[in-house]
């Protein structure tokens, strides 16, 4: 009996380094890492040793016979990555890679790191592993710690959400100091960090809603940013309080994983009788066609999963196309067809949220019908009338003074050492972490390996700078 790999692993790899028989892969600078969307693990080789569930952060790792029926399917999906490749059921042989220190030990470097989120918590780890005298200071702009852990990811992602424990030690070290409710660029500025710190880490992420270039429409009644709708949810006073009807009808636009977390949130509070309990047709507008989609497999099967909810196929929308017959999209392929917006209202059985996903529908026109309603024009040609418009477009960096933010919405970076725009120059003592370094893409775990980049090279410059 093996041990399976779960869809909500978020990629951290703290199970790679403990398995006694390398059955874990892709593991962190193997080919396929940096795109694989969790890890798995290989049946042929998994020795039910458990040392690998009780390394993960996340609860994503369980023994087959432990697995419930939604779960079962990841069973298959491990072992298929496996299919093609020869068994590795061989211990790993224990490389011993150097780290640069951070610094001489009598060196009692400052560094201030913005931000409090996980890029933040991996970075703070990786410089206290690396050195015991080093002073950090952290400026988090709100009152509580975790970044988007806290504030974006779902409710029902327990096991995700449970990595918050993760933060107790590092932040609770006596090296390092965290100072709340400060924003840097508004309350500090960027120029003063640096006068004051030998190297400030921007960890700041990238959660500002990326605009939709053609929108005629404010935001406001109708037209909501998915990422209000999360946060509101996730600070756990009131929640979420839509300025007028969700629904009958509502348009989601995007269709990443964060658009997917709205949908589930839908399902959940209809179940609870709350306010999108309106809501009994959703359209999912993807600008890409199926096998460029920009959710992940497990969100979709998260989806399939909702009770009370029906997934169905727009098939006048882009159809699967290249590698039809990977897993994922044969299911899509397989969802029954959809008539969107049939004349006489949402056609969804009593009691049942009908979720429709429409492929290669790029938005051009965003704006409000006169009814109160929304009007949202695709390429296709086609225009989609619904009582509300949720925008899940993805993130950028926000502007800070001092600090530059590319086309992309990420701050420019080699290696996590921020460079100038104009010249493609390291900016001294600037460096870049995270969401603010990759863009929004990635899970919590994602960002280990990224904190330990900025940091490898951070700590290279302090050598060479000795
Ligand atoms: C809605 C949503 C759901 C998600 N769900 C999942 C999931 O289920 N599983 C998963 O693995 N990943 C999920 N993710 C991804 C995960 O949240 C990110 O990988 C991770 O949070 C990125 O970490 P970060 O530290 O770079 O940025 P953030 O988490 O955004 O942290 C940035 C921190 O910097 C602070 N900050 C920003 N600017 C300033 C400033 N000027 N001064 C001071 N402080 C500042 C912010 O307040 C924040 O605390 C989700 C993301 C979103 C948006
Ligand atoms: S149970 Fe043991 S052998 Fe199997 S994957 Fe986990 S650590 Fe490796
Ligand atoms: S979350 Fe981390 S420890 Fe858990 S399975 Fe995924 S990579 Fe392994």
């Amino acid at each position: 009996m093996t041990h399976v790999v779960l869809g909500h692993c978020c990629k951290d790899a703290s199970c790679v380094r403990v398995c006694p028989q390398n059955c874990i892969h892709p593991a962190p600078g193997e080919a396929g890492f940096e795109s694989a969307e969790t890890l798995f693990i290989d049946p042929r080789s998994c020795i039910d040793c458990t040392a690998c569930v009780e390394a993960c952060p996340a609860s994503a790792i369980k023994p087959e016979w432990a697995l419930t029926l939604t779960e079962r399917p990841y069973a298959a999906r491990n072992a298929e990555f496996f299919e093609q490749a020869p068994a590795k059921s061989r211990p790993r042989s224990r490389r011993i890679r150097f780290e640069q220190p951070l610094g001489r030990p009598s060196d009692r470097l400052r560094i201030a790191v913005v931000g409090s989120g996980p890029a933040a918590m991996y970075t703070v780890r990786e410089l206290l592993r690396r050195s015991t005298s080093v002073r950090i200071t952290v400026f988090e702009q709100h009152g509580e710690i975790g970044g988007l852990l806290r504030r974006g990811v779902s409710r029902d992602h327990v096991g995700v959400r449970d990595m918050i424990r993760l933060f107790d030690v590092p932040f609770g070290d006596d090296r390092v100091t965290i100072i709340h409710n400060t924003e840097v660029g508004v309350d500090v500025s960027v120029d003063h960090l640096r006068t004051r710190f030998d190297a400030v880490v921007l960890a700041c992420g990238a959660s500002q809603p990326r605009r939709l270039g053609p929108t005629t429409a404010d935001r406001g009644e109708g037209v909501y940013e998915a990422i209000d709708i999360l946060v509101a949810e996730n600070s756990g006073v009131s929640g979420f309080r839509p300025r007028g009807p969700l629904g009958p009808r509502s348009l989601v636009i995007g269709a990443g994983n964060v658009a997917f977390d709205v949908i589930r949130w839908m399902a959940k509070t209809r179940d609870r009788g709350a306010a999108a309990e309106a809501v009994t047709e959703v359209v999912v507008l993807s600008r890409s066609a199926p096998d460029r989609a920009s959710f992940t497999p497990s969100a979709f099967y998260e989806l399939l999963d909702l009770e009370n909810t029906e997934v169905l196929i727009d098939r006048s929308g882009r159809p699967p196309g290249a590698g039809a017959d990977a897993p994922l999209l044969r299911d899509i392929s397989a969802l029954p067809a959809a008539d969107i917006w049939a004349a006489d209202g949402p056609t969804a059985a009593a009691g049942l949220l009908r979720v429709v996903l429409s492929f290669g529908q790029e938005v051009t026109d965003l704006g409000k019908t006169e009814a109160g309603g929304v009007a949202v024009t695709t390429t296709t040609g086609r225009t989609f009338l619904a009582d509300s418009a949720i925008c899940a477009t993805g993130f950028t960096t926000k502007q800070i003074d001092g600090i530059p933010v590319d086309e992309r919405g990420v701050v420019p970076n080699r290696r996590g050492r921020v460079i100038s725009i104009e010249t493609g120059e390291p900016l001294d003592g600037l460096y870049v972490v995270g969401w603010a370094k990759r863009g929004a893409s990635g899970g919590v775990g994602d960002n280990r390996s990224c904190a330990s980049g900025t940091v490898t090279q951070l700590a290279a410059d302090l050598h060479s700078r000795a």
